[in-house]
């Protein structure tokens, strides 16, 4: 498997462009140039605030989970290595274009199944305002390899709510080792929770009622994993070259170095 060691500087756009070879060449462009990255910023940050944890279960260990969504929202996605960390991530767009991000890392983007749940393991807040403070209950993301995702259509069919489906299962995750998915792969049906359970659940562990409601909420996945363009792909990772058939590969102009105005 590819290591990618150097893609650190690469994830942040402004890094990532260097001035030879890119599209650039009016002042004017630098400009907007500068809007779509500070619009790519936000965008950024304002999925990152949306995105959940992705739970792991510890190897020779279980968690109890409760799940609220209906049914789980499906993407194809890259992880991949950074500084020795599988935190790169990448929303896979191969179903309809060339994805930069499957050329860059010799694979394609798997299928995930993602699920919003409540994980009720307690941990203390590290850092910031609330520093000190015991957390019992947060929501977690539930990603779905499909080498698990066969067990989860046995779950729905033997013990889902017709239209209500996954939700209010409880769920118990067992990872026997590291080497099976983050989930766990031995998945065993606890019980179901109608949305009158479900709401005592959080309110056993959660007092503060605004912090009860935002618990209940499945995660906005279209806002959590933005699908990007296939410029914005080639800029996370570094490719400066447009790919044949590509929409924008009609629309760009090579230009020399010295053209570049700074
Ligand atoms: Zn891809």
């Amino acid at each position: 498997m590819e290591s990618l060691q150097n893609m650190a500087l690469l994830r942040k756009p402004s890094a990532g462009a260097p001035a030879a070879k890119t599209t650039l060449n009016k002042t004017s462009s630098i400009f907007s140039k500068a809007k779509q990255i500070n619009a790519r910023n936000k965008e950024q940050g304002e999925s990152r605030r949306e995105r959940l944890f992705d739970l792991t279960v510890p190897p020779g260990d279980h968690r109890d989970v409760l799940i609220l969504d209906v049914e789980p929202y499906a993407q194809y996605e890259h992880q991949y290595e950074v500084n020795g960390k599988w935190s790169g991530f990448a929303v896979c767009i191969r179903e309809t274009d060339a994805c930069p991000a499957c050329s860059t890392l010799g694979r394609e983007g798997s299928f995930t199944i993602r699920m919003t749940c409540l994980d009720t393991t307690p941990f203390t807040i590290k850092n910031g305002d609330n520093a000190g403070k015991e957390v019992r209950i947060s929501r977690k993301m539930l990603a779905i390899k499909t080498s698990v995702a066969p067990k989860f259509e046995r779950l729905l069919e033997r013990h889902g709510n017709g239209a209500r489906g996954f939700r209010g299962m409880y769920l118990r995750l067992n990872r026997d080792s590291a080497k099976e998915a983050r989930c766990g792969s031995d998945i065993e049906f606890l019980k179901l929770l109608s949305d009158d359970e479900i709401a005592r659940f959080i309110a056993k562990y959660e007092s503060d009622p605004k912090r009860r409601i935002e618990l209940a909420q499945v995660c906005d996945y279209k806002k959590a994993y933005p699908v990007p363009t296939a410029a914005q792909l080639r800029e996370q990772f570094g490719v400066n070259n447009t790919i044949p058939g590509t929409e924008e590969f009609e629309e760009t102009d090579d230009v020399i170095d010295d053209e570049i105005p700074f």
